[in-house]
């Protein structure tokens, strides 16, 4: 069952996503080569915490990190190490906070350093698809032309769309109705209204859209080793349009100031 919201609601659930828009902004300030997945992790709880919010993910499910972190062939659900990141890894650091009972989840992937044209093609059109499939995401729409944008657009760049994971709703619960699949038909699925709130999260692949678990029952990884990008978003339909609650200024703050990543 779809949980429509209230104007008060979705200003809730605005700030519970800009705790994590901030938090993926200090994440931006650390990454360089040398850095573990374990100290961003730390880290993003502590500021988590700061900001009077609760890591979601932390026990979500038993998942036993604040931040997922996914590098390279990881597509989704990495679980943060002490493996440094080196300069040419992509890294795709999702996050969860909760605020007011309200959930954050949102997602960005960094570059490390220099990486290769091929790599940046796959991140710009990860974020370009994160951005039509919120285009779509309107009144009178239905989910699957959210879904439609984004693997338009995807396999025009030559890419691949993940089929198993997917975007959902979000509210008081971190998965609710519907489910947001980033591949389509346009007119099919779920009707699109005022009060939805989503969370739209194109996960695309540079080779074959198949993945594989690993044995840690949590990390999602490409069956052929070539990378994979994710970028989320927290959007609610409000007054006809969509509105992005999430943001990535922040995190193009830490951008502009860390040279190393983009
Ligand atoms: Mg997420
Ligand atoms: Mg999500």
């Amino acid at each position: 069952m779809i949980k429509f919201k209230s104007r008060e609601e979705i200003e809730l659930m605005r700030l519970s996503a800009q705790v994590v828009s901030r938090t993926l902004g200090l994440i931006g300030e650390m990454i360089k080569p040398g850095v573990t997945t374990l100290e961003l992790d730390r880290a993003a709880e502590e500021y988590i915490r700061d900001q009077g919010a609760n890591p979601g993910f932390l026990g979500q499910y038993d998942y036993p990190n604040t931040l997922c972190t996914s590098v390279n062939d990881q597509v989704v659900h990495g679980i943060p190490n002490n493996r440094p990141l080196e300069e040419g890894d992509i890294v795709s650091v999702d996050c969860g906070a909760v605020m007011n009972g309200f959930w954050g989840d949102h997602a960005f992937t960094f570059a490390v350093g220099r990486i290769s044209k091929e790599v940046r093609a796959l991140l710009d059109a990860t974020l370009e698809s994160l951005y039509r499939g919120i285009e779509a995401f309107r009144p009178g729409n239905r989910i699957g032309d959210i879904g439609y944008s984004i693997q338009q657009h995807a396999e025009k760049q030559g890419f691949s769309v993940v089929r198993e994971l997917v975007g959902h709703g979000l509210g008081k619960d971190l998965h609710e109705d519907p489910q947001v699949p980033n591949y389509g038909r346009k007119g099919h699925g779920k009707l699109c209204k005022e009060g939805m709130v989503l969370a739209i999260e194109p996960m695309i692949n540079m080779g074959t859209y198949h993945v594989d678990q690993l044995n840690d029952g949590w990390s999602i990884v490409t069956r052929d080793g070539k990378p994979s990008a994710h970028f989320e978003h927290d959007v609610a339909i409000v007054d006809g349009k969509p509105e992005i609650l999430s943001t990535f200024k922040f995190v193009e703050e830490a951008i502009s100031k860390n040279n190393w990543i983009s």
